[in-house]
């Protein structure tokens, strides 16, 4: 049986997985102790509970409990690596180097240095999203002092080549952090093979609760931060403000819930995924696959739909919890970044949706949506006179509507 609205907006956020709530609730309850009071249980209780955490979250991405930092989640994380990164090294240069389809958290942050005075690169990628690693080696100078990279894109769900990116910036002596907020539990990361020396993170994205998340700051060699917030020097000294201990608890068990799943997930999601992929580029016509089609997210699927308006398709399914690639839903909505990066135009960047399946995702919703996808696309068509015009060769296909191959 299925329960209407059906969520396959996992991208977004994700639900709690019930483990993590249970995990979480005593810390609300009775174990509400400050990890900084060091004279009596109650912060004890606190303390252990955020160093057990700490394990956790270090576990799942190979690294040592002393490396993580908790934060507010990966939109701090990402603030406190690239401002205190960018701070701390001024002296050795200005110049950093990021892409053009990473995240706001990112792009902003790089905004915000530049008016500091910092020199930013902005790589671009190709039409499968992917970052091309000889052109990030010809875009260092040496000056460059750090490079930012997502792991996995929050809306075409494409993986970048961390180890040879890590292997690039470790040779030149620059800094890598990677945006892994997509990536986190999804896939494996491994921040030694990876050669990753500052990594932001988020709970929420993996099945733990919103606002908590965590940067892992490599130590040996150290890499040294900049501090953005003043105070009790919280987590050594970088992120002052009494901890958040229910979300990190939270957080910890995510990622432990994640490491014990990721496999058996991967295999399920990749599986639907590509059986509702099969389905609609086999039943419709003009569909087109936005990113690459291997090197993606599991439970990720991005596709364009000619002919039909975003917003009009969304309309015909609103049973469904889906993104589409206009960053909101007003008629002056901007197309996404990320889709115009890869060359789409914006009425093809307009009608593209993120199917975005998760843990508790069903085979039945999967085709649920994949046969109300088709028959809305298939309604939408019989009654647009320019479709009914292109396909009867009346009219060239207009170079909006063309796929960008
Ligand atoms: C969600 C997301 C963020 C922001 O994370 P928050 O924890 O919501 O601040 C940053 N980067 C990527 C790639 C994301 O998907």
């Amino acid at each position: 049986m299925i329960t209407f609205p059906i969520y396959l907006d996992n991208h977004a956020t994700t639900p709690v997985d019930p483990q993590v709530l249970d995990a979480m609730l005593p810390f609300f309850r009775e174990k509400y102790g400050n990890p900084s009071s060091r004279n009596h249980t109650f912060g004890w209780v606190a303390e252990e509970a955020v160093e057990n955490a700490r394990r956790q979250v270090a576990q799942l991405i190979n690294a040592e409990p002393r490396e993580i930092i908790f934060t507010s989640g990966a939109t701090e994380s990402d603030n406190l690596a690239l401002k205190g990164a960018a701070l701390a090294r001024r002296d050795r240069g200005r110049h950093i180097i990021s892409v053009a389809t990473e995240h706001k958290a990112v792009l902003e942050t790089c905004d915000s240095l530049r008016d500091q005075g910092f020199d930013i690169t902005l790589a671009p990628v190709g039409r499968d999203g992917l970052l091309d690693c000889d052109l990030l080696g010809r875009s260092i100078r040496p000056e460059t002092i750090l490079i930012s990279v997502m792991a996995a894109n929050n809306e075409i769900g494409v993986l970048q080549p961390l180890t040879e990116i890590g292997r690039i910036a470790r040779k030149r002596g620059i800094l890598f952090h990677t945006d892994a907020a997509q990536a986190a539990g999804r896939i494996q990361i491994d921040v030694e093979s990876m050669s990753i020396d500052l990594l932001s993170l988020s709970a929420h994205k993996m099945y733990g609760p919103k606002g908590v998340g965590a940067l892992y700051v490599r130590r040996n060699p150290p890499v040294q931060l900049a501090r953005l917030l003043d105070g009790g020097g919280q987590e050594r000294g970088l992120r002052s403000g009494t901890l958040n201990v229910p979300g990190i608890v939270g957080l910890g068990k995510a990622c432990e819930v994640a490491r014990s799943l990721m496999d058996d997930e991967a295999n399920r999601l990749t599986l639907f995924r590509d059986r509702m992929k099969a389905r609609l580029l086999s039943e419709l016509n003009d569909v087109f696959l936005n990113g690459h089609p291997n090197a993606r997210l599991p439970g990720n699927l991005n596709l364009a739909f000619s002919y039909v308006e975003g917003e009009t398709l969304l309309m015909g399914l609103r049973d469904v919890a889906l993104s589409s690639g206009s960053a909101c839903t007003t008629a002056s909505a901007d197309p996404s970044h990320v889709l115009k990066a890869i060359g789409l135009s914006s009425a093809m960047a307009a009608s593209s949706i993120r199917f975005g399946l998760g843990r508790f995702t069903t085979e039945e919703e999967v085709e649920w949506v994949t046969q109300k996808v088709i028959d809305v696309v298939q309604q939408l068509r019989a009654v647009s006179p320019l479709y009914q015009m292109i396909t009867a060769g009346a009219m060239p296909v207009p170079d909006a509507w063309k796929y960008p191959f």
